[in-house]
């Protein structure tokens, strides 16, 4: 997956800032099939992501720029062929728009960082939110809670103690 940071000065777990491209400068930067989804809006064939049927525990990100928008506890299988959560990981990590296209009213969800474009927001989900936040998984990026503590672990050992 080191190729979604590559050449992506934006991409950052870190960085809450918000992400402000021109859709020139973002088709330089993202892979083709994340350009795709993430600004054009495009929706991944279902069954197509190898996260639908994941269920490795850590954290979700923005494909397009790190922010952290979904964690592996929330998610859940809902049968529809897209990766599907029930709950954001905070009320700023996404955007909820109207979304009038295709003559359905549906509720597209959007990186409250950069503004890609994820999927849509449903009402049929499991408790406690009710909520089904179906999402393509070509917009995501996987990060192990295993690698997360290790690094987490080596930042802290640099520090010196108190
Ligand atoms: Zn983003």
């Amino acid at each position: 997956m080191d190729s979604l940071k590559k050449n992506n000065p934006v991409y950052s777990k870190t960085d809450t800032a918000k992400v402000k491209l021109t859709e020139d400068e973002w088709k330089k930067i993202l892979p083709k099939n994340v350009y795709g989804i993430a600004r054009m809006k495009g929706t991944e064939m279902p069954w197509s992501s190898e996260f639908e049927k994941s269920s490795e525990i850590g954290t979700y990100y923005c494909a397009a720029c790190g922010n952290p928008l979904f964690k592996s506890d929330t998610k859940f299988e809902s049968g529809c062929g897209w990766p599907s959560f029930y709950e954001p990981i905070s009320k700023t990590s996404i955007i909820n728009t109207v979304d009038k296209t295709h003559g359905m009213l549906r509720t597209e969800v959007q990186c409250g960082r950069c503004e890609a474009h994820l999927g849509h927001v449903f009402n049929d989900g499991p408790p406690p939110t009710g909520l089904r936040y179906c999402i393509n998984g070509v917009i995501l990026d996987f990060e192990k809670a295993k690698d997360a503590e290790k690094k987490y672990s080596e930042e802290n050992k640099e520090k010196p103690a108190n």
